[in-house]
């Protein structure tokens, strides 16, 4: 039990504290039954491609299906998995799973490309690229219809390891994307000899985009570098038309964000899919119906 010296150097009980740290105490057993017994879910969200508006690749999102608090985001239970190591199982099960889903996806004639996004800790794990390899064999699906998103803080923890373990990765054709661009800092000279293939903006940087000059100008110019490192560029959190508008203008490639579609259920998403594909291409419904 915690407790905490007050400012004259007795220690005086603080319930707060207490409540904290058996809470999280509670929650580490309530993960490791959640682990056992798979209560997590993928929910997938579109990209979708300013040059057609078409949807070619989904990005996985893990949820705590709780049995008594209902669906949790990461936010509430990624930190806390991280701190009592329970990462890595969590991490095998989402390859798992979303590798598996792709390859599902594409027996029903729906090759879509799974993005999943992969913890720091997880990055410089020395088995990831045998299990990822392994788990794409297993389900057989090719490895191009699987990226990696990793953060650049996790790509700049350990430059060199994260290098090498992504150099194996692609060099097997799968993709990488470094997640949250602009968020921390990466070494530009970096980012040069890194194995990737695109960069997601993160929100932060594009959200007041269209009220202030300076964040379109460093929007405009990390794309532009980008596309010179020879990367492809997404945009994330995207929230409004007007501001989807500006980033094509802009010449980024990818969108993502509540404009498009919040994270869905696998088959709630394959309902969405079918009713995008029906609205971006009218003609061939009309010659459907025909
Ligand atoms: P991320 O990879 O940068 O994912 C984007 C987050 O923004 C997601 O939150 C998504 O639901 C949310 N989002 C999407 N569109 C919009 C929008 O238009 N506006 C706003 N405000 N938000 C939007 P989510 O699902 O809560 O995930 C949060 C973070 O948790 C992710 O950030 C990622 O870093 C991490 N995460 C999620 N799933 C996994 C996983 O399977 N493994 C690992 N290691 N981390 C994960
Ligand atoms: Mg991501
Ligand atoms: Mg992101
Ligand atoms: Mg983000």
């Amino acid at each position: 039990y915690q407790a905490k010296r007050s400012r004259r150097g007795t220690v005086v009980y603080d319930p707060k504290t207490d409540e904290h740290t058996v809470g999280q105490l509670a929650m580490v057993t309530d993960l490791r039954r959640a682990l056992d017994n798979e209560e997590f879910v993928l929910h997938y969200q579109p990209k979708v491609s300013l040059r057609d508006m078409q949807i070619t690749s989904v990005e996985a999102l893990v949820r705590w299906q709780h049995p008594t608090r209902g669906l949790l985001p990461p936010g509430e239970f990624l930190p806390v998995l991280e701190r009592c190591g329970l990462m890595r199982p969590l991490t095998r099960w989402v390859l798992r799973e979303a590798i598996q889903q792709a390859a599902s996806w594409r027996r029903a004639g729906m090759p879509l490309q799974v993005a999943v996004n992969i913890s720091p800790r997880s990055l410089v794990q020395d088995d990831l690229p045998a299990r990822v390899l392994a788990a794409l064999l297993a389900a057989e699906l090719p490895a191009a219809l699987l990226q990696l998103e990793i953060t650049e803080t996790a790509v700049m923890t350990n430059p060199e390891r994260a290098a090498f373990v992504l150099t194996q990765l692609q060099s097997r054709g799968v993709e990488v994307a470094i997640d949250d661009f602009g968020a921390g800092y990466t070494s530009l000279a970096f980012l040069r000899i890194l194995p990737i293939t695109a960069l997601k903006i993160d929100r932060s940087l594009i959200k007041d985009m269209l009220d202030h000059d300076e964040d379109e100008a460093v929007t405009s110019a990390v794309t532009d570098l980008a596309h010179r490192l020879g990367f492809s560029v997404i945009a994330e959190g995207v929230e409004t038309e007007a501001l989807l508008d500006r980033l094509a203008a802009l010449g980024c490639d990818q969108v993502q964000g509540y404009v498009i579609s919040a994270p869905l259920p696998p088959a709630a998403l394959e309902g969405w899919l079918a009713d995008w594909q029906s609205r971006s291409s009218p003609s061939v419904e009309n010659a459907a119906a025909s």
